[in-house]
């Protein structure tokens, strides 16, 4: 079975979709880590993000993989290289849209996504798994939240991980990343007919994942 789970960015759409699928002994995977990675390969080759051809060329060369393990976490490797922590630096969170609007990626992450979807029960959490690489999933899901409330999220996360970023830079970050993926041509995030929205401003992770859950239960 496909679990689809869609929303803005920091909806806490992976930290939700992560929990769900331990519980459920799913395979967990985030799409978004598979757009970082292609976006780690292109600033490490200084191609810039607006080069379509030579993004493209990339891509059809460069080899994605995830793996889920035991405790939870998932490892992103780039042509067999662990690069989970790598590609969450500011850095690749500024160009990461930019790569992820042009189509060529787009066929071919979603050729990748499709294929590790065969890998048995999965839930994947990305802009348009209910839309496009999925749209037949069993259940999909649409997380969404306030901006403030997006903000403070990603904000601590951010912190979290040791990153000095102000909450003014994590506001701009998403609100530009925001525009880019609904407004971009290819494959915009948009919230699937058959989605269930979840509103999640004011709920706690565990309030959301048992509101994800019963529902599972109830149309598994
Ligand atoms: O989920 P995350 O914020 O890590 O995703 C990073 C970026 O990758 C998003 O802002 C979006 O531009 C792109 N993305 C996408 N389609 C997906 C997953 C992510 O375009 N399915």
């Amino acid at each position: 079975m496909i679990i689809a789970v869609d929303g803005p960015s920091g909806a806490g759409k992976s930290t939700v979709a992560r929990i769900l699928a331990k519980r459920l002994a799913f395979l967990y995977i985030d799409t978004g880590s598979m757009y970082r990675a292609l976006t780690l390969k292109a600033l490490e080759n200084n191609i810039p993000s607006d080069d379509k051809n030579k993004i493209s060329e990339l891509a059809r060369s460069t080899k994605i993989d995830l793996r889920n393990n035991a405790d939870g976490s998932l490892t992103v490797f780039l042509d067999g290289k662990d690069v989970s922590l790598e590609i969450r630096k500011p850095k690749i969170t500024q160009f990461v849209s930019d790569i992820a609007k042009i189509k060529e990626v787009r066929r071919i992450l979603v050729g990748i996504q499709r294929q590790l979807g065969l890998r048995g029960d999965c839930i994947l959490d990305g802009r348009d798994i209910g839309t496009v690489v999925f749209p037949d999933a069993k259940i999909k899901f649409f997380i969404d939240a306030s901006a403030q409330e997006r903000v403070n999220r990603r904000f601590k996360e951010l912190k979290g991980l040791g990153q000095n970023v102000s909450e003014d830079d994590v506001s701009k970050d998403l609100s530009n990343r925001d525009k880019i993926d609904s407004t971009r041509e290819a494959s915009p995030l948009r919230q699937a007919a058959d989605a269930i929205y979840i509103d999640t401003t004011g709920l706690s992770i565990e309030q959301v994942v048992e509101k994800m859950s019963e529902y599972v239960k109830k149309n598994g």
